[in-house]
């Protein structure tokens, strides 16, 4: 899919469309997925539009790689995560959806019932929204 109006993320890091920041700095954005495979399931996107791992930059992808592991440091103490999936998806094969690079951290937590790959729910609008401010600086 191509960059801009015509891309989800896109839109979400121009601010066109809203999401749930937690954490942002020159190269990414990452904020709450809409469907949570758990309690405080993020995304961390570059801005600059690459539609999958194939595509995305060496730069942007250390620079994601980087928030990827400063959100999922934080975990453990703010949201009692006992352990962190960090995942990607690059192709349809592979359970890619959306067709702007974003790498999946998801926390993880004794005994929680996720398997993977998870399917897609909404998530509970209160509990997402307690654990991005869990997150949140
Ligand atoms: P993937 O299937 O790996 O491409 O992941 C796409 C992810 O984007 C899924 O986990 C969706 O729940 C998530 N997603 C889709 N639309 C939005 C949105 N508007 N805001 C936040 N997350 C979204
Ligand atoms: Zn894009």
């Amino acid at each position: 899919m191509a960059a801009g109006s015509d891309c989800l993320f896109c839109r979400i890091a121009s601010g066109e469309l809203p999401a749930t920041r937690v954490a942002e700095d020159e190269r990414t954005i990452t904020f709450m997925d809409i469907n949570p495979a758990t309690r405080g399931h993020v995304l961390v996107i570059p801005r600059a539009h690459a539609a999958d791992l194939m595509e995305i930059s060496g730069e942007d992808l250390a620079a994601c790689a980087a928030a990827a592991q400063r959100i999922a440091r934080v975990m453990p103490e703010r949201l009692g995560a006992d352990g962190v999936n960090v995942l990607n998806s690059c192709g349809r094969a592979a359970w890619q959806t959306v067709f702007h690079f974003h790498v999946h951290v998801i926390p993880r937590y004794e005994a929680d019932p996720l398997r993977l790959p998870w399917t897609p729910g909404p998530g509970d609008r209160d509990e997402v929204a307690e654990a991005a401010r869990a997150l949140e600086g």
